[in-house]
């Protein structure tokens, strides 16, 4: 019998502890301790000056604290088995609201990640974590490691890889954008997040069964690797997406596409917020932000077009493609304009459940 006390995770928590094992997160070796969670949220940096902008928090409630404090490792499990171990370092709270208010802009509780930070339990655990066993559930397991995806890129004899955030099946805009990094780089890292969702997301299924109609019959297969990436939207806009340019770094890409309101939901953050921030922290992420602007389907240029290529942009000519007009229509069981998204796509969707919570 294992004389350490046990700490049962929850799904977030246990991805959290994947991606920290793994690499994704790096230079996080565990959970963050006060000094670091103060310096990232101040600060957008670690104490050791890396750029880091969002939290990586253990949650539990103020029993389980009491009981942890005691001890210098706790055995960490997931539906029963053992996972992984913690080295507890510290224990420490927070004010919510001016912390909210920094990370995401807003404490307002209608905004889904704030919300999700104050259902957090009230006392943090900091300290280096090492994984013992992979998340396995279901599509979610995302096999490629960070190690592995470097190792594949090396093989491939790439250099200049662009990683590709997303959430969505693709539509044409999302193309554009590949299309563009394919152009003058050595190959593509399309990595879908799959991690927990809300109600009325695309669910993962539907995300792959997407860019397997993408990938080989549009996209030329060996300039292409897909992966996943399982680990939950925080929707903090611009410091998300610079927290997914670290992560695509930690895979072994160069470059990294930032779109229009990248990470953001509603209508919280401005369109290239995130630009403003990516640029902010310019030669100093050990990856470079492709800036790039929202691809529209502009009925005079007869393509998709951004307002750096059409002459059109602003007027009725100029089609929004947006995820969220492609979803209402897939919900109704329509076909969407092929010109926003392509029919083999949406043909590649029958029969899988496309949306969570249906
Ligand atoms: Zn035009």
């Amino acid at each position: 019998m294992s004389a350490s006390p046990q700490l049962a995770l929850n799904l977030l928590q246990y991805l959290e502890l994947e991606k920290i094992g793994l690499g994704a997160f790096s230079p996080l070796d565990g959970f963050m301790d006060e000094a670091q969670f103060t310096a990232v949220v101040e600060t957008m940096r670690l104490p050791s000056g890396a750029v880091f902008t969002l939290p990586v928090l253990l949650d539990v409630d103020t029993e389980v604290a009491a009981q942890l404090k005691t001890s210098s490792e706790v055995d960490l499990t997931y539906d029963g088995e053992l996972v992984g171990r913690l080295f507890p370092r510290d224990f420490f709270g927070c004010d919510r609201a001016p912390v909210a208010r920094a990370i995401f802009g807003t404490d307002d509780m209608g905004h889904p990640g704030v919300a999700h930070f104050f259902s957090l339990q009230p006392v943090f655990v900091g300290g280096r974590v090492e994984l013992i066993k992979r998340a396995e559930v279901g599509i979610w397991h995302d096999k490629l490691t960070p190690e592995d995806a470097r190792t594949r890129f090396a093989e491939l004899g790439w250099k200049r890889i662009v990683g590709f955030q997303t959430r969505n099946v693709p539509h044409r805009a999302h193309e554009y954008l590949q299309r563009i990094a394919l152009e003058w780089s050595d190959g593509l890292f399309i990595q879908p997040l799959i991690g927990q969702r809300r109600n009325g997301d695309f669910t993962p299924e539907a995300v792959l069964k997407g860019y397997g109609a993408l990938v080989g019959d549009f996209l030329p297969a060996d300039r292409v690797v897909l992966g996943t990436l399982s680990t939950f939207m925080r929707f903090a806009g611009p410091r998300e997406a610079v927290f997914h340019a670290i992560i695509r770094r930690n895979y072994g890409c160069t470059h990294f596409i930032v779109g229009r309101d990248h990470a953001g939901v509603g209508n919280w953050y401005g369109k290239y917020d995130a630009h403003a921030l990516a640029h902010q922290f310019e030669g100093d992420l050990g990856i470079e932000v492709l800036r790039l602007s929202g691809p529209y389907y502009c009925e005079t240029c007869d393509g998709v077009a951004t307002e750096k290529t059409c002459a059109h942009y602003g007027t009725d000519v100029a089609k929004e493609i947006n995820g969220s007009d492609m979803r209402r229509i897939l919900v109704d069981g329509e076909a969407p304009d092929p010109r926003l998204m392509r029919p083999e796509v949406v043909a590649a969707l029958r029969g899988v459940p496309l949306f969570v919570g249906d």
